[in-house]
């Protein structure tokens, strides 16, 4: 954070629903960080919240960290900020994110008005992606695919260090249909990649699996629960799944299992096209660790040329959580260095 020059870059992940802001070193190492529900009644509403959270940072959060400079005026001199939607990046405008509301949102220049510095603004994907290739397990690859198993799904395709953007759309393998799957997913179709591997599929397979075969997810979380078992009730999330499936639990295992292979199988054409170093797997699914990984790489081995599958590193994400807020405080810090 901190250079000779005492500059101030900060990163914001916002989330459907919480959102981080952190300052992170040349190195990408966070040296501060505010979190928040997320504001979703509206555009101005939000640019409040993340004005808020970046004077938080430089007036309280920075200083008690050891870096009392921040509170100067002028130390701050950009703000990257990941959103989870449809974006024009070059005009810095939100076209479409359902979870915050927004519609054709100018929310680089308002935020950057507010602020007083540029705001790069990116796909949250896009900026977690940065954050790994930058300063984390895709860091000196020449390509690798950094795919998000969170709340969604989505991918990214890194090279030399830069995210590939395409036409806008790049990377958002979470809507190809699987083979088999008849889940309805939220873009309105039915067999989505992403109701299989996300934070929610997982939940949603385990939930329809556990009625019909023994589980102790089912023992966890009873239909109705009984005055022993109040400290379950609360939804069931992706990690209980995985503590499930630690415990031996089949029903669990086989989750994750049918997620990490319908994962690899849609992953492996992009790797026999791009030849990827790495495929890094993170948001908080990726926490389930070789319950999800090993099964993506049957799935390729399965289905890739064997000098192709072996070359192929398939790991989790070095900052799970953090890459996102990583991501974008070095985005901002190269647009603060290298102004366009
Ligand atoms: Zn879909």
């Amino acid at each position: 954070m901190a250079d000779g020059a005492e500059a101030v870059y900060i990163g914001i992940d916002v989330g459907g629903t919480n959102t981080a802001a952190g300052a992170a070193d040349a190195e990408g190492r966070l040296i501060a960080t505010v979190r928040r529900r997320t504001e979703t009644s509206g555009g101005d509403a939000l640019v409040r919240q993340l004005a808020e959270m970046v004077r938080e940072l430089l007036a309280v959060r920075l200083p008690e960290a050891g870096f009392p400079q921040a509170a100067d005026r002028g130390a701050l001199r950009a703000v990257g900020v990941g959103i989870p939607g449809f974006l024009d990046t070059r005009r810095g405008l939100v076209r479409h994110a359902a979870n915050l509301r927004l519609r054709d949102f100018p929310l680089a220049d308002r935020l950057g008005g507010r602020l007083g510095v540029p705001v790069v603004l990116d796909n949250d994907v896009r900026m977690y992606a940065y954050g790994e290739a930058t300063a984390g397990a895709a860091a000196g690859c020449g390509t690798a695919l950094v795919v998000a198993v969170g709340t969604g799904l989505a991918c990214a395709v890194v090279h030399r260090g830069r995210v590939w953007r395409g036409g806008g759309l790049a990377g958002e393998i979470g809507h190809v249909r699987v083979e088999g799957n008849r889940y309805a997913c939220g873009c309105g179709r039915t067999g989505c990649l992403e109701t299989l591997a996300s934070a929610g599929g997982i939940v949603r397979q385990a939930q329809a699996l556990m009625r019909r075969k023994r589980s102790v997810l089912a023992e966890w979380f009873p239909k109705r629960p009984t005055p022993e078992k109040t400290g379950w009730e609360r939804p069931m999330t992706a990690a209980d799944v995985a503590r499930a499936a630690d415990l031996g639990d089949a029903v669990a295992a086989g989750v994750f299992e049918r997620a990490g292979r319908a994962l690899g199988s849609a992953l492996a054409v992009a790797v026999a096209l791009l030849d990827p170093d790495a495929i890094v797997i993170g948001g908080g699914v990726s926490k389930a660790g070789e319950r999800l990984l090993a099964p993506v790489r049957q799935a390729l081995k399965e289905r890739l040329h064997p000098l192709q599958a072996a070359k192929v590193n398939v790991t989790t994400a070095r900052w799970p959580d953090d890459a996102g807020v990583i991501g974008s405080a070095l985005a901002a810090r190269a647009r603060g260095e290298h102004p366009a």
